[in-house]
């Protein structure tokens, strides 16, 4: 047992040599069997798909965003709703993240005011001349504008958490400096103690907040394991966080690998965070849905991962299959009258064709989203759950060569 009340983590079946484990993580919501990818419900609605789809595609939790549920509707709503699953109308496991990563990228415009010259320079300060830089990290928090209107906003570790309370997710993440793999050394240390001190207002804030909400089930808080690319630094962090309490005695009750990393990376960072981490707690990878990257950071230790890209590109009509992902759009799927893909079971490709879907985004029918957001996020869940069934039966280095195998062999369908 984990944390108090009813959130706890057991791992099921180990792989052999490597940290990779399947498990089943348990919260006030219902379980979670992991490996499990986690679908991205930005604000409170995986887009343009009903929550009971989504339960009956497979997913087991939902991830929402503390930044945009806090600029609307309000936290405050959500909370008097009842929470976030209720507010929903999904009544499984719920995961929000802090904010942080939006605030200090999405909300402050970050991707465009980056000077992009300087991509091979590492710098930290990267802004375009004659941009603003619209957020503002000091010791005390983040200081920002709404991408809505442009107001003024203030993050620091215990709003993140206040707002995450109100929120009411089963799992929350703890609030974090957001770096790049621009910032200089320097800065990533200095960065990496600041998200230390920060996560220690966490921990106290999450437990007067819990101590304060006893009318609502106990929420899990996961520290977020930041360093970049850098060894020492990411060991640190680990060994850091783990080591934190609360003033009553709570420390995390699972992680967060986040921040910086480049792909050829990801296994490699993944398994020095399993090293220090506990056995015993889940690792969630922010922000990962490739199949090479979920196999990869899968055999180095983590459990759970989620990413908006299933549902962001299917609105765009890129399709995910066995071979890998290609245009419904393009005009050879004009008479195409064969299924997305013949070996999913989703509902999309139980009863429409290609030829259909490349209509709906011919003619700008907000079907297409819905159709192939399904097919999309099936396939995902998917692939995670049969990654799943490989270690529990004992023969995930076949099934990950054979799968991998098939996705670089980018054999499109015809
Ligand atoms: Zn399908």
């Amino acid at each position: 047992m984990v944390g108090p009340g009813s959130f706890s983590f057991a791992v099921r079946k180990r792989l052999e040599a490597r940290h990779g484990r399947s498990g089943v993580i348990s919260t006030p919501h219902g379980d979670i069997a992991t490996p499990a990818f986690i679908p991205v419900g930005t604000k409170a609605t995986v887009k343009a798909v009903l929550p009971e789809t989504m339960k009956e595609i497979g997913a087991q939790a939902l991830l929402a965003n503390a930044y945009h549920l806090y600029l609307q509707p309000g936290s405050d709503i959500v909370d008097e709703a009842g929470g976030l699953g209720k507010f929903m109308n999904w009544p499984g496991p719920t995961f929000t993240d802090s904010g942080g990563f939006q605030v200090m990228s999405l909300g402050v415009g970050f991707k465009k005011v980056l000077a992009m010259e300087a991509v091979d320079v590492r710098s930290d300060d990267v802004i375009a001349k004659g941009k603003e830089r619209l957020a503002t990290v000091d010791d005390d928090g983040v200081t920002f504008r709404s991408h809505l209107d442009g107001s003024k906003h203030r993050f620091t570790p215990e709003v993140s958490m206040g707002i995450q309370h109100q929120l009411g997710a089963d799992i929350m993440f703890a609030f974090d400096e957001l770096t790049t793999l621009l910032n200089t050394r320097g800065y990533q240390e200095k960065s990496l103690q600041r998200t230390h001190e920060w996560a220690q207002r966490c921990l106290d804030e999450h437990e007067r907040l819990t101590a304060a909400r006893t009318h609502r089930p106990y929420q899990a808080l996961f520290g977020v394991i930041q360093g970049a690319q850098y060894e020492d630094l990411r060991r640190k962090a680990c060994r850091g966080l783990e080591s934190l309490r609360g003033s009553a005695g709570t420390g995390f009750d699972g992680y967060g690998i986040g921040g910086a990393l480049e792909k050829h990376n990801l296994g490699t960072i993944v398994g020095w965070c399993s090293d220090e981490l506990p056995e015993d707690k889940p690792r969630h990878m922010l922000g990962i849905s490739e199949p090479e990257d979920i196999f990869t950071a899968v055999e180095n230790g983590a459990d759970t991962f989620d990413c908006v890209n299933p549902s962001r590109v299917a609105r765009n009509a890129a399709i995910y299959v066995a071979e890998g992902r290609f245009n419904i759009n393009t005009s050879r799927f004009r008479r195409d009258f064969t299924p997305i893909d013949e070996t999913c079971d989703c509902y999309t490709c139980a009863n429409y064709t290609r030829a259909y879907l490349h209509h709906l985004f011919k003619a700008k029918e907000i079907l297409a989203a819905t159709l192939c957001t399904i097919h999309n996020e099936r396939y995902t869940i998917r692939l995670v759950d049969r990654i799943r069934e490989s270690i529990e039966g004992g023969y995930f280095d076949e099934h990950k060569a054979e799968t991998l195998g098939r996705w670089k062999g980018r054999v499109p369908a015809p």
